[in-house]
C-alpha cells in the first residue's frame, strides 16, 4: 500500500473505537499511527465501564453480607476500606491500560502520547510533530458535562468519583441517567447515605415505564432518597475543595429545601470531545450538538476522515464504538464496506438491582406497531425466600402481535445484563414468542421467565375499564 504519506492510516484517540480500528487495520498491512493525550484505554477502561463495574461489585457485598444470615451465616466485623477498593482498582486499570499498549505495538502501530490537532485533511500535529495520513479517524470519545447554575465548580462529575480520597458520609447525585442511578446504587451499597435528585418526573427517561418504576422502588427500598421534579439550583460552599470529608456544601433545591452534603456528583449527561481538533481546518462539519457529522459508513463530511464512538454522539456505548470501528476497517482496508447495525442494541444499568433492555419499550412498540402483546412477570426471587429482602424483579416482553417476532425484552433484577444478553441475540435472529415459548427453561433461574410467560397483560383500555 505505497503512499506519498507518513502513515495509511491516523486516529485520533486510544479509547475502545480507536484503538480497536487502529489494531485491525494495521493488521491488514496499513501503516498505521495513533495518538492520545490522556490514558490508553479510554473511557471505558479508565473512568467508565471497568473500574464502576469494579466499584458496583463492591458495593454488592453490603447487601450480600445481609443476605447471608439467612441462609445460616454469622459474619462478624465486615468493614469498608474505600482506600483499598481504590488502590486495587488503580492497579487493575493501569495493567489494562498496559495490555491496551501492548496490544497496539504487537500489532505494529506507532503510539504517540499528546494533543493531536488537524493542520489540513491530511497532517495531524501532535506535540511539535507534524504527520501525515491518506485517512484519519477521530474517535476522541467525550466528557461530563455539568449544568447550568452557580457552584457547579464545587461539584464533581464520574471522572473524579474514582479517585476521591474519601467517601462522605453523605453524597448527593443530580441526575437521572445511566450514570446518575449506577453511582447512586454505588455510593449508597458503600455506606453513604445518598439522595439522588432529578429533575423529571421519573428516573432513566426514554428506558420502559415498568424498567423505571420497579427500578426506583427498588433504589428507594435499598435507602436511597429520591427526589424527583426537583432540580439543584445553587451549590454554596466556603472553599473550593471536594476531597476533605468535613466539609458540607449547601444545595438549594426547586423544593425551597436547602440539603446539606458532603459530596455533589453531577451525572447530568456527556458531550463529544471535538473542541481543539482543528476540525475547520480539516473541513470536518459538526452536528448541531457538537458532534462530528458522519454518515452511515461513519465517514465524515471530509472524504478522507472517519469518525467512531462517543464523538459522533450515536449510541454512546464501548461495544457500538468497538463495532463502528471494525465496520469502518471492513470498509476501508478490507474491501467489503459495511455500515454498522445500529438497531437492537442491547444496553444495561448497574444500578442495584440492573437493568437491561434491549429493542422497544412498550411505549415505542405501540407507536410503531400499534398492534402488540405485553407479556409481564414481577416475583420476588428465589433467594430472597431465605434473605428475607424485600426485593422485586420485573421481567417484560414486547411482541408485535402480527408477526409475533419478540420486538422488546427488559429485565430489572440480579444479573439483568448477562439474561438479556443471550435474548438479544434471539432477537437479533428475528426470534417469535412461538420460539421462546418452545425453547425449554433451565429451573430453577430467573431467566427461565422469558420462556414461560404465557398470558398477555389486558390491553390498557381494558385496564382502564376494570
Ligand atoms: P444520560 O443522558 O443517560 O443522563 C443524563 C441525565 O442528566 C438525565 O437524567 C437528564 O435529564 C439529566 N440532565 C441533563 N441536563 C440536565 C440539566 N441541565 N439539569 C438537570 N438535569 C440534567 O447521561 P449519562 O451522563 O448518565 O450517560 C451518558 C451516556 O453514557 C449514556 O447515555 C450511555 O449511553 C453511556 N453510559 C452507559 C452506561 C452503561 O452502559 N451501563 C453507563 C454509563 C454511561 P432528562 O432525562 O430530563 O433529560
Amino acid at each position: 500500500m505505497a503512499s506519498d504519506y507518513d502513515y495509511d492510516l491516523f486516529v485520533i484517540g486510544g479509547g475502545s473505537g480507536g484503538v480497536r480500528a487502529a489494531r485491525m487495520a494495521a493488521g491488514t498491512g496499513a501503516r498505521v499511527a495513533i495518538a492520545e493525550e490522556y490514558r490508553y484505554g479510554g473511557t471505558c477502561v479508565i473512568r467508565g465501564c471497568v473500574p464502576k463495574k469494579l466499584l458496583s461489585y463492591a458495593a454488592h457485598y453490603h447487601g450480600e453480607f445481609e443476605d447471608a444470615a439467612g441462609f445460616g451465616w454469622t459474619l462478624e466485623g465486615a468493614r469498608f476500606s474505600w482506600s483499598k477498593l481504590i488502590a486495587n482498582k488503580d492497579a487493575e486499570i493501569d495493567r489494562l491500560e498496559n495490555i491496551y499498549l501492548k496490544l497496539l505495538s504487537d500489532s505494529g502501530v506507532t503510539v504517540h502520547r499528546g494533543h493531536a490537532r488537524f493542520l489540513d485533511a491530511n497532517r495531524v500535529e501532535v506535540g511539535e510533530t507534524v504527520l501525515s495520513a491518506k485517512t484519519v479517524l477521530i474517535a476522541t470519545g467525550g466528557h461530563p458535562v455539568y449544568p447550568p447554575g452557580h457552584g457547579w465548580q464545587h461539584a464533581i462529575s464520574s471522572n473524579e468519583a474514582f479517585h476521591l480520597a474519601a467517601l462522605p458520609d453523605h453524597v448527593t447525585v443530580y441526575g437521572g441517567g445511566y450514570i446518575a442511578c449506577e453511582f447512586a446504587c454505588i455510593f449508597n451499597g458503600l455506606g453513604a447515605k445518598v439522595t439522588q435528585v432529578y429533575r423529571g418526573p421519573q428516573i432513566l427517561r426514554g428506558f420502559d415505564e415498568d424498567v423505571r418504576e420497579a427500578l426506583a422502588a427498588e433504589m428507594v427500598k435499598n435507602g436511597i432518597d429520591l427526589r424527583v421534579e426537583t432540580t439543584i439550583d445553587r451549590i454554596d460552599k466556603q472553599v473550593d475543595r471536594i476531597d476533605k470529608q468535613d466539609e458540607t456544601l449547601s444545595l438549594h433545591l426547586s423544593s425551597g429545601e436547602v440539603l446539606e452534603t458532603g459530596l455533589v456528583m453531577a451525572a447530568t449527561g456527556r458531550r463529544p470531545n471535538t473542541q481543539n481538533l482543528g476540525l475547520e481546518s480539516a473541513g470536518v462539519e459538526l452536528t448541531a450538538k457538537g458532534a462530528i457529522k458522519v454518515d452511515a459508513y461513519s465517514r465524515s463530511s471530509q472524504e478522507n476522515i472517519y469518525a467512531v464512538g462517543d464523538v459522533t454522539d450515536r449510541i454512546a456505548l464501548t461495544p457500538v464504538a468497538i463495532q463502528e470501528a471494525m465496520a469502518f476497517v471492513d470498509t476501508v482496508y478490507r474491501g467489503t464496506p459495511r455500515a454498522m447495525d445500529h438497531a437492537g442494541v442491547p444496553a444495561a444499568v448497574f444500578s442495584h438491582p440492573t437493568v437491561s433492555t434491549v429493542g422497544l419499550s412498550e411505549h415505542e412498540a405501540r407507536e410503531k406497531f400499534g398492534e402488540i402483546d405485553v407479556y409481564r412477570s414481577a416475583f420476588r426471587p428465589l433467594k430472597h425466600t431465605l434473605s428475607g429482602r424485600d426485593e422485586r424483579a420485573m421481567m417484560k416482553m414486547i411482541v408485535e402481535r402480527a408477526s409475533q417476532k419478540v420486538i422488546g425484552a427488559h429485565m430489572v433484577g440480579a444479573d439483568a445484563p448477562e439474561i438479556i444478553q443471550g435474548i438479544a441475540i434471539a432477537m437479533k435472529a428475528g426470534a417469535t414468542k412461538q420460539i421462546f415459548d418452545a425453547t425449554v427453561g433451565i429451573h430453577p433461574t430467573a431467566a427461565e421467565e422469558f420462556v414461560t410467560m404465557r398470558e398477555p397483560v389486558p390491553e390498557p383500555e381494558k385496564q382502564a375499564a376494570e
